[in-house]
Order: C-alpha cells, then structure tokens, then sequence
C-alpha cells in the first residue's frame, strides 16, 4: 500500500451545520496520523481552479461551533463534464494529493465517484445534509441541527396559532425525503404531517381537519414537506379555506434558517467521528465509499450504493404520528 502523504478536503453542494466540525475532524486526523491536510476551497470548483491551501491543527480552531462551511460550498457545473474533472485532477495530482474527503450530498458523491474511476484519486464521502436522505448513515451532518431549529420555530408559530384560532401550514426542507417533516412533526406535537413517502390525498388532510375541529381543537399545525405532492403549502391553504370558512389560513415557509445556526452536540460529535473515520478508511487503503453510522457504528458503504439506493421512512414513526394526533 503506498504511504498516505497528502489528502484534501472540500465541501459541496448544500451547507449543512456540523460542516465546518467535519472539515476540523479530518485536518486533525491527517496531522495526528502524519499526513498533510490540504484544504480545497468551494468545493470542486477549488479544485478546477486551483484554490488550494495547506492546513494545520490551528487552522481549524475555533470552528467547530460555527454553522456553514468556512470553506464555502458551490455548485460547479464544469466538474460534471470529464474536462472539468480532469482539470481537477490535474491540479490535485500536481499538489500531491494521494486521496480526498468529499463532505456533502448524493450529487457530490456522484461526482467523487466519477473522479475515482475516471483518474484513480482515492475519495471518502462523509454525509452533510440537512435532508437525511443518504443511504448507507442513520444520520447526516447537519440533520439533528435542523430538526431542532425547525421544533424551536414551530413550537413559536403555535404560541400565535393557539392565541387566534389559526391554522397554520407550514413548509419545511425535503425536496425528496419527509424526515425533517415527520420527526420534527411529532416533536412539535403537528396535527397532520405531509410527506413524500405517505402521499395522502387530500380528502384525507380535510377529513382530518374536520375531526380536528369536533374533537375540540380549536387551532392546528400541520407540516408539509418540501417533496409533498399535493401542489404545495400556497395550494393547500387555498383548499382547505373553501373546506373550512370557519378557519384563518395562514402560510409559514421555514426557508433557509433551516440549514443555518450552531452545530447541535450529536451533529459536532458525529461529524467528528466520520472526520476521523474518512481518514482512518484512506490510510487502510479504502476509498471510493462513504462513511456512515448504523446503529451507533462507524460503517463504509460504497458511493455508488450511497447515491442510488434511500432509506426508508420508519413505518412505525408513521403510525405514533397517527395515534398522538387523536
Ligand atoms: P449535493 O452534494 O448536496 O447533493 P449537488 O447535487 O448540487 O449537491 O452537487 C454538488 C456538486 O457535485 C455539483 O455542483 C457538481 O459539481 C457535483 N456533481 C453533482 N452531480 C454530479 C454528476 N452527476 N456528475 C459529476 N459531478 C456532479
């Protein structure tokens, strides 16, 4: 196995909190195994441009409480072309990486995937993503975070929900995937929870909402996810306001606060854990994978299983979600 001198790191695609923790993990891990960190800026577009930057222990400090990424994230058209991949791979041979740590999503990971393949540079995938929808982890940097913030504003829209007799519908992040919606919305106690993975129609939502009103609510939260398939929040309220006169309809779009803000504990603590895990694989002379957690457990899942294969929702989360809603 040839020895392991030099190995980058970059983040890609959607922030995430817990990031910048990752980045620190895997600057540290390099320099306490005898390894060079090179820290590679805005993800592959650094790559294909050249902006590298050599890195040290203190270079990472102070970091690990920041939301974000300090190396900042882009989305790179070129590097999808094998042109702008091998652009890349020019400038990361000729820095003498022998392996890179590519943090972020599925499209990411596709991309890592190609360079591997394409031009034999050893690559890890360390999931961050608010969505938690990466197969091969139980859970992505940056998905405890956001869980929280959108508990934290739901728990405030109810405080104006119940003073007025409103219904509120509220949007969050999840274009492909319900995990923000259906955990945050039992955390925050949501009447009814809208996901991809459980289309309802939309009869359903009503008669929901009717029982609602007898068994004496007087206001109600329901959460939608982003990937929901019933036309959206504004479509929703319009329908449920011909249903329901009775009720004021009222629309909250949770936006980009949902990837913002300070790491939460478990998103510092396992983004560290994969740092040192992406590099420990490199050193053992594994790479195109993606390092995760199962069950408590440090595992590696190929990149190539990570972006094709989803998790599934927890059927049995459904159900608590239908029976503390009664
Ligand atoms: P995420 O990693 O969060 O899913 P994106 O899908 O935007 O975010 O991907 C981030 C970057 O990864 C893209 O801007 C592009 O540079 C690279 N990438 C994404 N998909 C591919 C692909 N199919 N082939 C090569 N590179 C890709």
């Amino acid at each position: 196995m040839a020895e392991l001198k030099k190995v980058g790191v970059l983040t890609s695609g959607g922030d995430a909190p817990g990031m910048n923790a990752a980045i620190r993990s895997v600057v540290r891990s390099c320099i306490f195994y005898g390894i060079e960190p090179v820290a590679i800026h805005e993800g592959y577009k650094g790559l294909i441009d050249n902006d590298l930057e050599i890195m040290n222990a203190r270079s990472v400090a102070n970091i690990i409480n920041q939301g974000g990424t300090f190396l900042k994230s882009a989305r790179c058209q070129e590097f999808r072309t094998p042109e702008g991949r091998a652009a890349a791979y020019e400038n990361a041979k000729a820095a003498g990486l022998d392996g890179l740590v590519v943090i972020g999503g599925d499209g990411s990971f596709t991309g890592a995937m190609l360079l591997e393949k394409e031009h034999g540079l050893p690559c890890i995938g360390v999931p961050g993503t608010i969505d938690n929808d990466i197969f091969g982890t139980d859970f992505t940097i940056g998905y405890d975070t956001a869980l929280n913030t959108v508990v934290e504003a739901i728990d405030k829209i109810r405080d104006t929900a119940t003073s007025h007799n409103r219904l509120f519908l509220i949007e969050v992040m999840g274009r492909d995937a319900g995990f923000i919606a259906l955990n945050a919305g039992i955390a925050a106690g949501a009447e009814e929870i809208l996901i991809p993975e459980d289309q309802k129609p939309i009869d359903q939502l009503m008669d929901s909402l009717e029982n609602s009103g007898r068994a004496g609510k007087t206001s109600s939260i329901v959460v939608v996810s982003e990937g929901d398939k019933s036309g959206g929040v504004f479509e929703l309220s319009r329908a449920v306001e011909e249903n329901f006169p009775a009720y004021e309809v009222k629309v909250t779009v949770l936006g980009h606060i949902q990837r913002g803000g300070k790491p939460s504990c478990y998103d510092r603590v396992l983004a560290s854990r994969l740092g040192v895990a992406s590099v420990e694989a490199l050193r053992d002379g594994i790479s195109g994978v993606m390092v995760g957690v199962r069950d408590q457990k440090i595992v590696q899942t190929p990149l190539e299983e990570a972006i094709s294969k989803h998790n599934a929702i927890d059927s049995n989360l459904l159900k608590v979600a239908d029976i503390v809603t009664v």
